[in-house]
C-alpha cells in the first residue's frame, strides 16, 4: 500500500504547488523581521486556492494573515471581482502582509483588518455571506469562530481550518492546553455537524474542509 511521506509531499510542491519569488521570500522576510514562521505549506497553499476557484468564490474571509502567505495563495484563486478580509491582531504581522500583498500585485483584492477575531467578527456582520472562510487564528478560539461562520457563510459555502492535527497532538491524551483542547472541540463539532460535509485533507497539519448544505 502507498503510504503518503515526505517525498510524495515534495513530489506535489514541486509538480503542482511551485511558489514563485513573492511566495517564497515570505518565509526569510517572516525570519528577517523576528516574526514567527507559521504560515502554511504550499501544499496547503495550493489546496486552499483550488477550493476557492472549484467553489467560485467571490467573497473569502481569512483568521489570521501573518505574513500574507496564505492570503496570497487564496487571493490568486479568487476571479478578479473577488475580495479577500482578512483578520490579524498584530501591527507588524499586519504591516508585513500589506507590503507582500502589495508586492504580488493583490491589494485590490486583499484587505487586512487590524484587530483581535473575536471583537472584529460582529463589525463583519453585514460584509456577508461569505463563500469560504478559513481559519488559521488562535485555535482556542476555533469553536466560536465556527458558531459565527455558520452564520456568516452562504449554503454550498466552504470552511477551511488549519492545524487540526496540532503537530500529532491531537491523538495525546496526555496533553492538554486550552490550544488543543479548542481544536479538539473544533474538530469534533464540525465532523458533527448534520449541516455540513467536512472531512480533514492530511497535508501538513491537517486542513479541516467543510461544506455547508444547500
Ligand atoms: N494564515 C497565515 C498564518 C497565520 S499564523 C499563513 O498561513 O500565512 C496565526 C496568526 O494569527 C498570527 O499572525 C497571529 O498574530 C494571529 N492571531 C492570533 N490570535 C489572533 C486573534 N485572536 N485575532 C486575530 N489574529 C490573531
Ligand atoms: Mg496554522
Amino acid at each position: 500500500m502507498p503510504t503518503y511521506n515526505r517525498a510524495l509531499s515534495d513530489y506535489i510542491v514541486q509538480n503542482f504547488a511551485v511558489e514563485d519569488d513573492i511566495l517564497s521570500q515570505i518565509h526569510s522576510a517572516l525570519t528577517q523581521h523576528g516574526l514567527p514562521t507559521y504560515s502554511i505549506n504550499a501544499e496547503e497553499g495550493r489546496f486552499l486556492q483550488f477550493l476557492v476557484r472549484a467553489s467560485g468564490t467571490k467573497s473569502a474571509l481569512e483568521f489570521g494573515t501573518l505574513g500574507g502567505y496564505s492570503a496570497i495563495w487564496i487571493a490568486r484563486g479568487l476571479p478578479n471581482d473577488g475580495r479577500l478580509i482578512t483578520i490579524e491582531k498584530d501591527r507588524d504581522h499586519a504591516t508585513l502582509a500589506q507590503e507582500q500583498i502589495k508586492l504580488a500585485g493583490l491589494d485590490h483584492k486583499v484587505e487586512i483588518r487590524e484587530g483581535d477575531a473575536r471583537v472584529l467578527m460582529p463589525s463583519l456582520n453585514d460584509e456577508g455571506p461569505f463563500d469560504f472562510v478559513f481559519i488559521d487564528a488562535d485555535n482556542s478560539n476555533y469553536p466560536i469562530y465556527l458558531d459565527w461562520i455558520l452564520d456568516h457563510l452562504r449554503p454550498g459555502g466552504i470552511i477551511a481550518a488549519h492545524n487540526a492535527f496540532v503537530h500529532g497532538m491531537i491523538l495525546d491524551k496526555d496533553h492538554h492546553s486550552p490550544y488543543l483542547e479548542g481544536t479538539r472541540r473544533f474538530n469534533l463539532a464540525i465532523a458533527a455537524d448534520s449541516r455540513l460535509i467536512a472531512t480533514i485533507f492530511p497535508a501538513g497539519d491537517g486542513m479541516v474542509v467543510a461544506v455547508l448544505n444547500t
